[in-house]
């Protein structure tokens, strides 16, 4: 008899079935835990358990913008940010929860709700029909996975995510780096100087910048990890980099086709190539976010800052985001979901939380939130405004249905670089300028929404 059925019951599934509940929606809870199924990251059988930190990242609404995540979420009445306002623990600026009181409290809320049903069952297939959610998130069980590659095609569902770092554009110091493709290839939706930003290496550069890779700090794959397929196409940079000192130069460090305008000797037989080359694809359709090419990795965060800081041009780089290689089951979002999180192919089912390629607890919860009120919204036969691109909720959804580069998607954290940019403000006063105008327009579209107060 329920209206809508939710199938996982982690942070993002108990944040769809509050808000859907809340507005009067008839809700089914299938979380597998605790019903045969596990995962080989949660430890307990509790709804919304933080597998990992107990920490949900900063609470500073004002400069930062899982903070402004937060906020925007509190307003909508988000039981993950409830329930982690009743288990805080003290952590400074961040927010953090003490992990057992938190998915307690968030299960009994749930439980003790008249309009949700929590059942422990594992379900195999995505619903034929009826209203449903897919929250099963990074590590859904293989059975539904292979029913969602059914749905959406084999090379729609990822299996490992392999990030390369993100780079703030306006942090790249094109005195030293140029945008140019290589040969000046050209596609229709090529930019018109070229697609690439070139970070240009020196022999001597490269050398050292090789053994950088071999010899810096890495992390470990966990045991469940460590037999998942992935090398196709995806190898982590260090590993190439110990295969020869000319693999990258023959890999993704090939200077050749490439210019190096401020490269003034005469000896170039063929062009002024770079003897190696770091090369920056565009990340996101603002043209704010650039990624490295081929750089995913398995090093610890200090080690890539120290030596990708130490590419010509990246000085004074900062990352929206560091790489790294996870077991992650996400789907190719931008190509395959509607701006209402709806599978084109088959619009009952929506996705939500961290298999939709958002990254972190706070994220996957907000897009739980997001499928939670689309959902009900539909039920009603009411007409859904996204919240404004401007605001973390709408910048995160706007990356993940559509604005990402669908070819390269790789999971994301909000952060600032998804937001339309503000380049007449500052660079200091930037940030409090992204979350002043972020709370003005989302506070324009609450008041517009029926039943929540501006
Ligand atoms: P989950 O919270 O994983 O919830 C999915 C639920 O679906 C699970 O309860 C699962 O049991 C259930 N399920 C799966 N398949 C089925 C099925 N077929 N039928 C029924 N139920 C099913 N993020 C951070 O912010 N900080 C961290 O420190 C952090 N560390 C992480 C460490 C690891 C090892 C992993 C894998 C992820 C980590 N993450 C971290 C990411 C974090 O897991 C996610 O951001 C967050 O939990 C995702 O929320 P979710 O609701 O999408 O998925």
């Amino acid at each position: 008899t329920h209206q809508v059925h939710i199938i996982g019951g982690g942070l993002a599934g108990s944040e769809a079935a509050w808000q859907l509940a809340q507005r009067g929606v008839q809700v089914r809870l299938s979380e597998m835990r605790g019903g045969g199924g596990e995962t080989a990251a949660h430890h307990t059988d509790g709804l919304a358990e933080l597998v990992c930190s107990n920490s949900f990242r900063s609470d500073d609404d004002a400069k930062n913008a899982v903070g402004l995540l937060h906020h925007e979420m509190r307003r909508l009445d988000s039981i993950i940010m409830a329930a982690g306002e009743m288990s805080r623990v003290p952590a400074g600026s961040a927010m953090a929860v003490d992990r057992d009181v938190f998915s307690a409290e968030v299960q009994k809320r749930l439980e003790q709700h008249p309009n949700i049903e929590v059942v422990r069952e594992k379900i195999d297939q995505l619903p034929a029909e009826g209203h449903t959610i897919v929250a099963t998130g990074p590590l859904t069980a293989a059975s539904l996975a292979e029913s969602i590659v059914s749905a959406t095609g084999s090379d729609r569902l990822a299996f490992f995510d392999a990030i390369a770092p993100i780079v703030y554009r306006d942090s790249i110091d094109m005195d030293k780096a140029w945008i140019q493709s290589r040969w000046n290839k050209t596609t229709a939706a090529s930019n018109e100087d070229g697609d690439y930003i070139n970070c240009p290496m020196t022999r001597e550069q490269y050398e050292t910048f090789v053994q950088g890779l071999i010899d810096a700090e890495k992390g470990d794959f966990k045991e469940w990890e460590a037999d998942t397929p992935y090398f196709d196409g995806c190898m982590p940079i260090e590993v190439m980099a110990e295969r020869g000192i000319e693999t990258l130069r023959y890999g993704p460090m090939k200077g050749v086709g490439l210019d190096n305008p401020r490269d003034t000797s005469e000896e170039h037989p063929q062009g002024k190539w770079p003897y190696a080359v770091v090369q920056l694809r565009q990340d996101n359709k603002l043209g704010t976010l650039w990624n490295m090419v081929g750089f995913q990795t398995k090093m610890k965060y200090g080690a890539q800052v120290e030596l990708f800081r130490t590419i010509p041009g990246l000085e004074n780089a900062e990352f929206a985001r560091l790489g790294g290689m996870h077991r992650n089951t996400f789907i190719n979002s931008p190509e395959l979901l509607d701006r209402q999180l709806r599978l084109k192919s088959a619009p009952h089912i929506r996705f939500a939380g961290q298999v939709t390629g958002c990254e972190g607890y706070v994220e996957s919860s907000a897009v739980g939130l997001l499928a939670g009120m689309m959902t009900a919204s539909e039920i009603a036969g009411e007409e859904w405004a996204p919240p404004p691109a401007t605001s973390a909720m709408g910048a995160l959804l706007s990356h993940i249905t559509g604005d990402a580069d669908a070819a390269h998607f790789q999971p994301m954290n909000v952060n600032f670089g998804l937001f339309p940019p503000l380049h007449e403000v500052k660079k200091k006063e930037r940030k409090e300028a992204y979350t002043d105008r972020a709370k003005a327009d989302f506070g324009e579209w609450l008041a517009q929404m029926e039943g929540v107060p501006a």
